[in-house]
């Protein structure tokens, strides 16, 4: 497989929003909306979601509207209704004036089940939530009727009307459709429409003690905004057919919905719910960690809005549930990056070379490009000075045949600057660790190329020791030590990876760093990519690595490839 296009393929939505056009349908228009509940932060898989409502409506010349599916006031906070809001402007998509909340709709919907009631398709029931399980019965055997489901309407009226004025604690009464005890499907087993919660709510306050129900409200929000096509993941596909049944007892005016596969990703964990522990157990620094697949996370960690909205096209979507390896999104980060950060220069792990024939207190400028993709980029100087540091394992004492780097009497390029040649090792006494090097450069050679015509086999990045900054630079790896920690036996968060965060501090940066502006991106050369994060202050800045330079992609590829082959 070559690496993927960067066009979105057509998917079978697309075809649907087409047939529908042709037919006239709904009329030509294509109006979408992302429901996002304020429960949690958004994650990637969220994006799939957005790129996909947002990106639908705007091919077909329709508009997405921005919809918060309040109805649980227990999990619901306005920090996460801030954030969702934050995030999706993030990643590029504007909903103008078309920002909704199902609460927004209560008093409507509350007059809608009122209406059921009349019609003898809803009642009052007072099973509890235990019993209502035990009724519902199974998927080879058919329910039981509810001894309340026969209630007459006048007395189905009165009690829901008390409800609603706050007479009955949580979970005594519910509101039911009167459907079918023996429908196969069991969402349609006279499913509860609203439960009583005397919790206040994030808009509302103690307005409501009548929460509706995800399927009772779903459908008929679409409907009031007049939504065409209504896209939510597979696992709502049983419930389709109630929502069509809502709308259609109601006589409303009737969106299609259509299902998609969630995606998963691997390494991590997609769900708000297991999120919500990883950050109220501290297995990580909050929800904008950058080890998080939130896009607050991504964010900080320095992936760049348009490298997600690439990876979503590049998914697609389809019915089918898979796991998409990891390796894609970060491939798709580091395309996006490598076209427009800047290049610059740091040693991690330092080891100190004494240039000897380089007179003390020299400070000489060279001239380093930006970025070698961008030739509007510029240059910058840099300053190369007697004492520099290397990376430590850039040198090898007694190095392997296929070492080219610096070695004892071995010639190296030093990146932007001069041929360096090692000829002496300086170790600690004690332990026998290599602690400086000392050698010469060749003046000859200032910008990397010797006129006599000979070759190195190396070129190392390098800075200068006593002008470079320090800095604390942070290390990511995976969060998970699994493909799929949540498909996994037992808890998942076993799977955690112990060393998915590595701190080094200090870093040493090249002195053109000072102030970088958080969230500001840079590639470290031979090292990878990072983000100036939030911690940083004047004196040190703090950088994220984003991702290495390594493409982990083209390796799957070929794997499956040979997979495929065998
Ligand atoms: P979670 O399982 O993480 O709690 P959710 O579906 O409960 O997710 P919502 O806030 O209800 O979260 O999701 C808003 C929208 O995003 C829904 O339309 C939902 O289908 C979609 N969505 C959520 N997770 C994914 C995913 N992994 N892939 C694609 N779409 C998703
Ligand atoms: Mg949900």
């Amino acid at each position: 497989m070559d690496k993927p296009d960067t066009t979105p393929p057509p998917n079978f939505i697309r075809y649907i929003v087409e047939e529908d056009n042709r037919t006239g349908k709904f009329g030509g228009r294509v109006i979408t909306r992302f429901p996002p509940e304020p429960n949690g932060y958004l994650h990637i898989g969220h994006a799939k979601s957005i790129c996909l409502n947002f990106g639908l409506a705007a091919d077909f010349g329709g508009h997405c509207n921005f919809r918060f599916d309040d109805t649980n006031p227990s999990k619901e906070e306005v920090e996460y209704v801030e954030s969702i809001q934050a995030d999706v402007r993030w990643l590029g998509f504007d909903w103008g004036e078309r920002l909704y909340y199902a609460s927004d709709y209560f008093e409507q919907l509350y007059g809608w089940a009122v209406q059921l009631i009349k019609d003898g398709k809803a009642f009052v029931c007072e099973l509890s939530p235990d019993e209502i399980r035990d009724y519902r019965g199974t998927l080879t055997e058919p329910g039981r009727e509810s001894p309340w489901r026969n209630r007459p309407v006048e007395e189905n009226l009165d009690l829901f009307e008390r409800m609603r004025a706050g007479e009955f604690p949580d979970g005594s009464l519910t509101l039911r459709a009167k459907i079918d005890m023996a429908a196969p499907n069991i969402n349609l087993r006279d499913p509860v429409m609203y439960r009583i919660k005397h919790d206040p709510h994030h808009r509302t306050g103690d307005a409501w003690c009548l929460y509706p129900m995800y399927d009772w409200a779903h459908g008929q929000c679409d409907s009031i905004e007049g939504i065409t096509h209504s896209l939510c993941t597979m696992e709502y596909e049983d419930h389709r057919a109630l929502y069509d049944w809502y709308l259609d007892q109601l006589g409303l005016y009737h969106p299609q919905q259509i299902e998609f596969a969630r995606l998963n990703l691997s390494h991590t964990v997609l769900s708000k719910r297991r999120l919500i522990q990883l950050v109220q157990e501290e297995r990580v620094n909050g929800w904008d960690d950058p080890r998080m697949p939130t896009l607050a996370g991504m964010r900080r960690r320095g992936y760049p809005p348009a490298a997600i909205r690439s990876f979503c096209d590049r998914i697609g979507v389809g019915k089918r549930e898979n796991l998409v390896d990891m390796a894609l999104l970060e491939y798709c980060v580091r395309e996006d990056l490598n076209r427009w950060a800047p290049r610059v220069m740091a040693v991690l792990r330092p080891l100190k070379v004494v240039i000897e024939n380089f007179p003390e207190g020299r400070v000489e400028y060279l001239e380093a490009v930006n970025n070698p993709e961008d030739p509007g980029a510029g240059t910058r100087p840099i300053p190369f000075t007697r004492e520099i540091y290397i990376e430590r394992e850039d040198f090898l004492e007694d190095p392997p045949k296929k070492f080219y780097r610096l070695a004892p009497g071995r010639e190296v390029r030093l990146r932007y600057a001069f041929f360096l040649k090692c000829h002496e090792v300086i170790k600690d006494p004690a332990t026998g660790e290599v602690v400086e090097l000392r050698g010469t450069y060749d003046p000859e050679t200032r910008g990397g190329s010797a006129p006599d015509g000979r070759q190195v086999k190396a070129t190392l990045h390098w800075v200068s020791a006593t002008l470079a900054l320090p800095a604390a630079v942070r290390l990511y790896d995976r969060l998970f030590t699994v493909p799929h920690p949540s498909s996994e036996a037992g808890d998942f968060k076993q799977y955690i990876n112990p060393h998915s965060l590595e701190v080094i501090d200090p870093a040493w940066v090249e002195p053109s760093l000072a102030g970088a502006a958080p969230g500001s991106h840079f590639q470290f050369e031979r090292l990878g990519y990072f983000c100036v994060d939030p911690d940083s202050t004047a004196d040190r800045p703090v950088f994220n690595r984003t991702v290495t330079l390594r493409d982990a992609w083209a390796k799957v590829q070929q794997s499956e490839k040979k997979g495929k082959g065998s």
